[in-house]
């Protein structure tokens, strides 16, 4: 489809001109990058053709930094120096944190900071490292820089882990072109987003966290129904269980080191029965001994049953069975092990999808999506596969926004709410439409105006004004305006573009985390003004016309509570206002009554769209 950042005019590639594009798998464990050529996606390897890069940084006194196999190999005598699973760091502050192996910096502002030779480095620096290993691969690979990369990142991340990711991939001049689910990767590297729609369940078991997701494909987008896992649970588990055996069998360890040397052996054992049925192991000076395939499947058993529970909960989450499970696809280098399959197969009552490398699977999916979004793949291979990167929503009296539609919505999609008017009589509605996450106006990006004319003249709030936001799968926004009782209408389409940057995107989504808690201020302060006028309008109004049911007394206080909301309501203090409203209602309350005895119909409260002018 034509996605959202894209696809506008005059942005498109000129014919024949491919550009270069990348997808990433920032992994816990092992990072990797691949990318399209010639319609078939390259997994790209080191000067050595290893194509998995170790995700281990080592800082050094001078400042440089080691990063992947060279820097896995000082974990144990460089530990402090040497960060290796720093993707749990990203997005954390220090109190998210528990007990760390690395010399964590004390101070709970801002992100965690990690104390190296090198300095104090964030997770964000570290993992731009990482990155800007893998964009040299590509770059060497493709001849020239990229234009753009897809990057993934877990189903359950967060805002801030997102963006910690999106930080580092600028660090390391990266230009994102968007972050991808994982599980959603391993469903495209499938091509199962080509099916009209269908469930999936994505099973993840990496080296130290185990992750599942339940994904359902309709309409080419692709939703996350529900997510699970063991954010410590993976083959580093098996490795532990295996060295805990040998431990038993009179393996000597007796320092940190060869404690390392017999996980290494664990890990490397283990790998190799994937494939064979009996191994030497030779730790000199540790262990010496065999070790055959069941004895293994012994030992990790126990974990392969935790990850099942996960799996069933997922399932009662969504309100999925077993049977409704269109595909199951693994992805993680552990679950190459054959008996995990088995398990596997046995849970699900079906083979799951294993014919695409486990390790690379997630890079593959990114690349191909990557070549997508910058616009090499043909028009007919367009898949719908995006989200609306920011909510959408209209201006409300007080210039505030009422999201209609949320960011990371998927497209196509369409919400509709209902207003009312504000003023008695009023016949027209002014509308417009805005893109952002803040909750003023002012701070968000103005996309259309638009009006409803022709409404018939009502009190105030009586008025039933149904608005439809719709975005369809090629990114376009039209917003309806329908009144209920007469059915008139009326309708704008707009691109909302959308044009703009990711780093606009970034920027306004910075802003609104930033400025929550002043926003959310304001608001308060916007809706009790907004209230103010509207109660001052129609008390005056009620003054006017029932001037017969009025008590003089009853006129005296209800005066001096208009007064006193005139005054206060320019302040700043949403209370005061509020307080003022209470008490000027409580004044007006018998006369209002008395009112609505005399067969008037007392005016609804309601929000009110913009009155028109
Ligand atoms: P992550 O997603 O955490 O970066 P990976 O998907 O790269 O991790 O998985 C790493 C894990 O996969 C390690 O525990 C490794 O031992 C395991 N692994 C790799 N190859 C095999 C294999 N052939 N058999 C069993 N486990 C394997
Ligand atoms: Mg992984």
């Amino acid at each position: 489809m034509a996605l959202l950042q894209i696809s506008e005019p005059g942005q498109s590639p000129l014919p024949h001109e491919r550009r270069r594009a990348a997808g990433i798998d920032l992994g816990t464990t092992n990072s990797l990058i691949a990318t399209v050529r010639d319609g078939h996606v390259q997994v790209l390897g080191d000067a050595e053709g290893r194509i998995l890069l170790p995700s281990v940084v080592r800082f050094h006194a001078d400042g440089a930094a080691t990063i992947g196999q060279a820097a896995a190999e000082a974990e144990v005598s460089d530990p402090l120096n040497t960060i290796a699973s720093v993707k749990r760091l990203m997005g954390r502050g220090r109190a998210e944190i528990g007990a760390s192996p690395y010399d964590l910096s004390s101070t709970d502002e801002g992100p965690v900071r990690l104390r190296t030779v090198a300095g104090e480095k964030t997770p964000v620096e570290v993992s731009a490292h990482i990155l800007r290993a893998l964009k040299a691969r590509a770059e060497a690979y493709l001849g020239g820089e990229l234009s753009g990369v897809v990057i993934t990142v877990p189903a359950y991340f967060d805002e801030p882990q997102r963006q910690a990711t999106k930080d580092a991939a600028r660090l390391a001049g990266l230009p994102v072109l968007r972050l991808l689910n994982e599980p959603t990767a391993a469903a495209v590297a499938y091509g199962l987003d080509r099916n009209p729609e269908g469930l999936y369940c994505v099973y993840d078991l990496g080296g130290g966290t185990f992750d599942v997701s339940l994904l359902r494909l309709s309409q080419g987008v692709f939703e996350v129904l529900a997510t699970g896992g063991d954010a410590l649970l993976g083959g580093d588990d098996m490795d532990a269980a295996l060295v805990r055996h040998w431990m038993g069998e009179g393996a000597r360890a007796t320092s940190p080191s060869e404690t390392r040397q017999l996980l290494r052996a664990a890990r490397h054992a283990r790998e190799r029965l994937s494939g064979e049925t009996e191994i030497m192991i030779d730790v000199p000076g540790v262990f010496q001994g065999l070790l055959n395939r069941a004895t293994l499947e012994g030992l990790i058993d126990p974990l392969i049953e935790r990850t099942l529970a996960p799996c069933r909960r997922v399932l009662k989450d969504a309100g999925v069975k077993v049977a409704d499970i269109h595909e199951v696809v693994l992805v993680g280098g552990a679950t190459r092990t054959p008996r995990l399959r088995e398990r596997i197969e046995g849970f699900f009552r079906k083979a799951p999808l294993h014919d695409i490398d486990p390790d690379q699977v997630v890079a593959i999916g990114a690349a191909r999506q990557a070549d997508l979004l910058i616009g090499n793949a043909g028009a007919a291979d367009m898949l719908l596969l995006d989200v609306i990167p920011l909510s959408l929503g209209l201006e409300i009296m007080g210039g505030l926004v009422e999201k209609i539609i949320p960011r990371n919505s998927p497209i196509p999609a369409s919400r509709a709410q209902e207003f009312t008017t504000y003023k008695d009589g009023q016949t027209a509605l002014a509308l417009h439409v805005v893109q952002g996450e803040r909750d003023l106006v002012s701070d968000c990006r103005s996309l259309a105006r638009f009006s409803l004319r022709g409404i018939p003249p009502m009190v105030a709030g009586a008025a039933r004004i149904r608005v439809t936001f719709r975005v369809d799968a090629d990114g376009l926004l039209s917003v309806t305006a329908r009144e209920l009782t007469q059915g008139i209408e009326s309708e704008i389409t707009v691109k909302p573009s959308f044009g703009l940057s990711d780093a606009d995107i970034e920027r306004m989504l910075g802003d609104s985390i930033i400025h929550a808690s002043d926003d959310a201020l304001m608001r308060a302060l916007r809706e009790q003004q907004v209230e103010a006028d509207r109660m001052i309008v129609a008390v005056e109004a009620a003054m006017a016309e029932g001037a017969d049911l009025l008590m003089e007394n009853e006129r005296t206080a209800i005066e001096r509570q208009m007064v006193l909301l005139q005054s206060v309501k320019g302040g700043t203090d949403p209370q005061a206002i509020r307080a003022a409203i209470v008490s000027l209602d409580q004044a007006s309350a018998d006369f209002a009554a008395r009112r609505m005895d005399a067969g008037l119909r007392k005016a609804m409260t309601g929000r009110s769209v913009t009155e028109f002018s």
